[in-house]
């Protein structure tokens, strides 16, 4: 049996393992997940709601051990706290929606009076579910719950780089027998993931664009729908007329939040040339303010990076934009203390589309910011990207940064503020653009139709059409 060794993000040791699940496992896993799913879809929408309840009542009795995990594997706790919260609340929120969502009501065709139609959803049996390493607890969950909700039952294989909290919430699980074979958690890698592509009804995986590229190929070999939700590079734009400190602090807020590992960080900034140097400055005096955290609760802002490696990508692209020009003004490349990875908040000037950090993934708490002098230039900028998950535009007033926005090629762009679309989960829906992502809404109570097939059941009340209609084609 193949062991994984886990780094401690605090201290650089290697202080955990655990067992990884072999494609054998998985099918193990897949086949008591499909048989209990039957009894699953057959409750009913009514009892899987209960179950879920039961099951969010659980996740709070076991809250501490779960964060204690979660905050090990990630460093952080209020964050932590922060995941555990989200998942009741995602619980609470697509099951309150669901009935309406689902509800299958007979309906009259206009054309045809005599028939009566309806249409009703048959969930996919199991949805695979891949997760990434910096939330690992929401980014398991937010697409299951949904996909549970509509009768499916979830594999779950969360990131191999946060792997401790799986036992803390595995108990949770246990404690609701009607949950038994219906969420099911296993550990692993590449390779655990890859089997439960090959073997899933339906998958659904968030990470980087390099593995969603691969995982789409091996759901279409195994002719399932994947729902893929990728990377990003949000760009802010900030227009003339700005208001300049609330710009830097809706940008760092943004950029900094969880050190920059966050798929819809703010990772370019577009300045208006008649605010360019005032922005900075602005962003270098609010970035000083903020502190290392070395525990809980000490009063700082951001601790070690959660993946070591991250942090050599990050330093390679910040090596390579100094070697093109780019200037440091503040922060700078990763420091090692103690074995954890730190990178301070990182403000960088005088960058363009030459260079990887402008282009390519960042993944850390680095603000690089750009100049422009008009609107067609931001506008070509920001969307000069493989990228579109989401972004921000800053400007005089709605009315002005509105009509701007509607030009960004992104799934969800804020206004005046950034990350406004976490607001709006069960509320709206947005997809990603270009190779952020593909396969609808993750957001959005309908997120719950993505994991069901629609079954038309047409009745017909009338007489049947005789047989000499036959004699008409
Ligand atoms: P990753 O792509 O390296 O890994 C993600 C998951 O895929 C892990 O569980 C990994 O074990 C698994 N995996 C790797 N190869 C696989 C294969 N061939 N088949 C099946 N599974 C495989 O991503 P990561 O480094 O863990 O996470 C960071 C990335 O996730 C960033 O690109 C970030 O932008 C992205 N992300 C996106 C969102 C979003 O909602 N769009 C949210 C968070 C993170």
């Amino acid at each position: 049996m193949k062991s994984i060794q886990v780094r401690n993000p605090r201290t650089g040791e290697h202080d955990y393992e655990f067992a990884s699940a072999s494609a054998q496992d998985v099918s193990v896993v897949m086949a008591e997940a499909r048989r209990a799913q039957r009894a699953w879809a057959a409750l009913g929408l009514e009892h899987r709601i209960k179950a879920l309840a039961d099951w969010a009542l659980q996740l709070e009795a076991h809250g501490r051990d779960i964060v204690a995990a979660l905050a090990v594997d990630t460093a952080r706790h209020r964050i932590s706290e922060e995941e555990l919260g989200a998942v009741i609340h995602f619980i609470h929120g697509f099951c309150e929606a669901a009935p309406e969502v689902l509800a299958t009501p007979f309906r009259k065709l206009d054309a045809h009076p005599d028939i009566v139609f309806k249409v009703t959803y048959a969930p996919y049996p199991v949805v695979g579910v891949i997760s990434p390493w910096n939330f690992p607890l929401v980014l398991s969950f937010i697409d299951a719950i949904p996909a549970l909700v509509a009768g499916a039952a979830v594999v779950i294989k969360p990131s191999e780089v946060t792997p401790r909290f799986v036992e803390p919430l595995i108990r949770s699980i246990d404690a609701v027998p009607a949950l038994k074979g219906i969420i099911n958690l296993v550990r692993g890698g590449a390779e655990t993931g890859a089997a439960i592509v090959a073997q899933a009804d339906a998958v659904v995986f968030t990470g980087s664009i390099p593995t969603g590229q691969k995982i789409a190929a091996a759901a279409a070999q195994a002719f399932v729908p994947a729902f893929l939700e990728l990377g990003g590079k949000d760009a802010a734009v900030v227009l003339e007329g700005s208001d300049v400190a609330r710009a830097a602090t809706s940008i760092l807020r943004s950029a900094l939040y969880n050190s920059g590992q966050v798929c819809y960080a703010i990772e370019r900034v577009y300045a208006h040339e008649s605010l360019h140097d005032a922005l900075v400055a602005e962003l270098v005096a609010q970035a000083r303010t903020l502190r290392r955290s070395h525990a809980a609760g000490d009063g700082g802002h951001y601790g070690p990076m959660i993946f070591a490696q991250q942090a050599r990508i990050i330093d390679a692209q910040l090596d390579d934009a100094v070697a093109k020009g780019a200037k440091i003004v503040l922060g700078g490349k990763s420091e090692t203390v103690d074995g954890a990875v730190w990178i301070d908040p990182t403000i960088v000037t005088g960058v363009t589309h030459d260079m990887a950090l402008m282009t390519e993934e960042t993944f850390g708490p680095v603000v690089p910011v750009m100049r422009f002098t008009d609107a067609d230039e931001a506008e070509r900028l920001m969307n000069d990207s493989m990228f579109g998950l989401s972004g921000a535009v800053f400007g005089p007033d709605t009315h002005t940064a509105g009509d701007f926005a509607t030009k960004m090629e992104a799934g969800g762009v804020s206004i005046n503020d950034t990350e406004l679309p976490r607001v709006m989960m069960f509320a709206g829906e947005k997809t990603a653009f270009k190779k952020s992502g593909m396969g609808g809404s993750r957001y959005g109570s309908t997120s719950i139709m993505r994991y069901v097939r629609k079954r038309a059941l047409l009745a017909n009340e009338g007489s049947v059409p005789p047989l000499d209609k036959l004699a008409e084609v």
